[in-house]
C-alpha cells in the first residue's frame, strides 16, 4: 500500500468515526435539578438517564419517557457499609486475619458470603419487579479496595472461612490449618495465580447470576457494569490482581461496560479519557457495548465547562456507542455545563 492510500483510507476512516453515532446519551444521577431549571431531555438531545435503582418512581419512568428517555438503574452490588457491622461473617478479612479498614470512604462486603450474596440477588430481581427499567448497572463491583483516589488503596483480601472452603471447593487447594495470616500468607507464597484466577472466576459468577435474573424477570432489560478503568498493568496489574477484574471475560457477559473514567477525581488528564476508552474497545473487541461515564463534577477540584465538554466528546470516542456524566446535578448547576451538554448532544444526535 502506498502512503498515499494509506492516508487516504486513514481520513475516510476518521471522518467515518467522526460522523458515528451516540445512541445513548446519558446522564447520571436524579434529573430533579436538571429540571427544576425547567430544562426538557429532548431539547438537550438526552436520551437515557442512570438512576440509582431506590429512586427510580413511576412519576420519573413517565416523565422521562414523554421526554424521549430511557431509564437505566444503578445497583450498589458489593458495598458492605451498613451491612457488615450488622452481619460481620459478611466483613472483608485480610491476610493478617483481620477484618479490613475501610479504604477511605469505601468498605466492601465478602463477595463468597451466602447470605449476603442471597440478599443482593433478591434486592435485584425485586428492583427488575417494581420498576420498567431499560437496564441494570452493577457498581462497586469489585473485591474491597479503593480506585477511584489518585492513591489507591489496594488491600489483599478476603481471607474468611468461607472464601477459604470455597476456594479449595474450586481449586482443590487446601490451605493448612491454623491462624488465618498463616493460612493466607501459605496460599500466597504457594498459590498465588489459583488464588488470584479463584478471585475473578468469584466476580465473573456474580455477573452471570446477575444477568439470569435480569433475563428472567425483564427480559428486554441490558446488564451493564460501572468499572475501574485502568489498563492491564496500571498498579502492577492490580485491576484484575486486586478488584478481580478481568474486563475481557466481564466483556463477554455483561452487555455494556462502562468505565468510571473520573480523570479530575484520579489526577489524570482529559486525553486520558479518549486513551482509555481506545485501549477497553481493542481490549474487549465486539463483546460487549461500551458506555464510558466521564466527571462533570467539580470535586475534588473545579472541572470547567470547556474540560467537561471535552471528557463528554473523549468518552463518545473509540468503539464506544453510548456516554454519560457523572453527574446531572453538577451539570445541572452550572449553565456553561448545560450548554456544552446540548451542544455536543445535539451534534450526536442529528446524524
Ligand atoms: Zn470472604
Amino acid at each position: 500500500m502506498t502512503r498515499r492510500t494509506a492516508l487516504a483510507i486513514f481520513g475516510a476512516w476518521r471522518a467515518a468515526a467522526a460522523q458515528k453515532r451516540i445512541a445513548i446519551r446519558g446522564m447520571y444521577s436524579h434529573p430533579k435539578a436538571f429540571w427544576d431549571r425547567g430544562a426538557k431531555l429532548d431539547d438537550y438531545g438526552v436520551t437515557a438517564l442512570f438512576v440509582h435503582g431506590g429512586s427510580i418512581t413511576a412519576e420519573l419512568l413517565a416523565r422521562a419517557g414523554a421526554e424521549g428517555a430511557r431509564v437505566f438503574a444503578e445497583f450498589a452490588t458489593l458495598n458492605g457499609k451498613g451491612y457488615v457491622e450488622k452481619h460481620p461473617e459478611a466483613w472483608p478479612v485480610n491476610e493478617r486475619g483481620e477484618r479490613a479498614p475501610a479504604a477511605t470512604w469505601f468498605l466492601g462486603a465478602c463477595p463468597t458470603e451466602p447470605g449476603f450474596r442471597a440478599l443482593r440477588m433478591k434486592q435485584l430481581e425485586e428492583l427488575l419487579e417494581r420498576r420498567a427499567v431499560a437496564g441494570v448497572w452493577l457498581d462497586y463491583f469489585h473485591w474491597h479496595a479503593q480506585f477511584e483516589d489518585p492513591h489507591p488503596i489496594l488491600p489483599e483480601t478476603c481471607f474468611c472461612e468461607s472464601c477459604l472452603a470455597a476456594f479449595a471447593a474450586r481449586t482443590g487447594v487446601r490451605a493448612p490449618q491454623g491462624e488465618t495470616a498463616m493460612r493466607a500468607r501459605w496460599i500466597l507464597e504457594r498459590h498465588e495465580r489459583a488464588w488470584r484466577r479463584w478471585r475473578v472466576d468469584v466476580l465473573l459468577d456474580w455477573a452471570r447470576e446477575a444477568k439470569a435474573v435480569v433475563r428472567r424477570v425483564r427480559p428486554s432489560a441490558l446488564l451493564g457494569v460501572y468499572h475501574c478503568p485502568w489498563t492491564d498493568e496500571e498498579f502492577g496489574g492490580a485491576r484484575e490482581r486486586i478488584l478481580g477484574l478481568d474486563l475481557k471475560q466481564l466483556a463477554g457477559v455483561a452487555d455494556v461496560l462502562s468505565p468510571m473514567v473520573y480523570h479530575g477525581r484520579m489526577e489524570r488528564k482529559a486525553e486520558w479519557v479518549g486513551d482509555f476508552v481506545a485501549w477497553l474497545s481493542r481490549r474487549v473487541g465486539k463483546r460487549c457495548r461500551i458506555w464510558p461515564i466521564v466527571q462533570a463534577q467539580s470535586e475534588p477540584r473545579e472541572i470547567t465547562a470547556d474540560e467537561f465538554e471535552r471528557v463528554l466528546r473523549l468518552g463518545g470516542g473509540g468503539g464506544a456507542t453510548g456516554v454519560m456524566m457523572f453527574t446531572a446535578q453538577s451539570v445541572a448547576a452550572d449553565g456553561a455545563k448545560m450548554d456544552a451538554m446540548r451542544r455536543v448532544y445535539g451534534e450526536w444526535g442529528s446524524r
